[in-house]
């Protein structure tokens, strides 16, 4: 059952780590099915070698449905955001490299500096620190989970959600890619904000990126 979820959540797997945004055991990946089951990876198996089988179904609560293995110990976030956000198919956490630096440096994502950003993203503040697998780590993002499409993880990593699985990857994508520019911006003695008017104007151009976009499902 859910042959082609189970594949695409293998294929998001390893392009976590593909992309060195993973090593050994770290992050989770999991997604919503038709049904309203999750499909969540396995406690303690590395991204680069998962495959379909290993995958956990569970109900949104975290109840195990199927599966051999125990779910995610991060599952409480991914199953508090698929509770609070009807629209949220996809959740993907990540230990990229840039972004848990900022992550550790408590350094939000807020400077208006790029178009991918303003449009794709939004601002990604920084949670309160978590214990890691506790209940702590779900309280520490719901302040964020109506408004925002990822955080940064205190001490820890990076957090995305969204309506697909390619989403939720490419906002990891992106949130990678935005830490490492504002760290170049910042060696380079700081950078030009665009205005809060060139920001507004980028972000009703959304529709236009869409349409243009609208057959895009790799
Ligand atoms: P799991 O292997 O239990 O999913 O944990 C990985 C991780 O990133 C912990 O924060
Ligand atoms: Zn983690």
């Amino acid at each position: 059952m859910d042959d082609k979820l189970r594949q695409e959540i293998c294929h998001i797997c390893h392009l976590l780590y593909n992309r060195g945004y993973v090593v050994s055991n770290d992050g989770n990946v999991s997604a919503r099915t038709d049904r309203g089951t999750i499909l969540i990876t396995p406690s303690g198996v590395s991204k680069g070698r998962i495959t379909p089988d290993m995958l956990v179904e569970t109900d949104a609560d975290g109840r195990i449905l199927s599966g051999d293995r125990y779910p995610s110990s991060e599952g409480k976030m991914h199953w508090m955001l698929y509770r609070e956000r009807k629209d949220v198919m996809a959740v993907v956490h990540a230990h990229p490299p840039m972004a848990t630096a900022f992550s550790i440096c408590r350094r939000p994502l807020t400077e208006r500096y790029l178009a991918e950003m303003i449009v794709g993203l939004g601002e990604v503040p920084v949670t309160k620190f978590a214990m890691l697998s506790t209940d702590e780590v779900p309280l520490s993002v719901l302040p964020f989970v109506q408004d925002h499409c990822a955080v940064l993880l205190a001490n820890h990593g990076a957090l995305t959600w969204g309506p697909t699985l390619l989403s939720a990857f490419d906002r990891m994508e992106t949130v990678e890619q935005t830490a490492k520019i504002h760290h170049y911006v910042s060696q380079l003695g700081g950078g030009v904000e665009l205005t809060p008017a060139q920001a507004a104007a980028l972000r009703s151009m959304t529709g236009f990126y869409q349409n243009l976009a609208k057959n895009r499902d790799i």
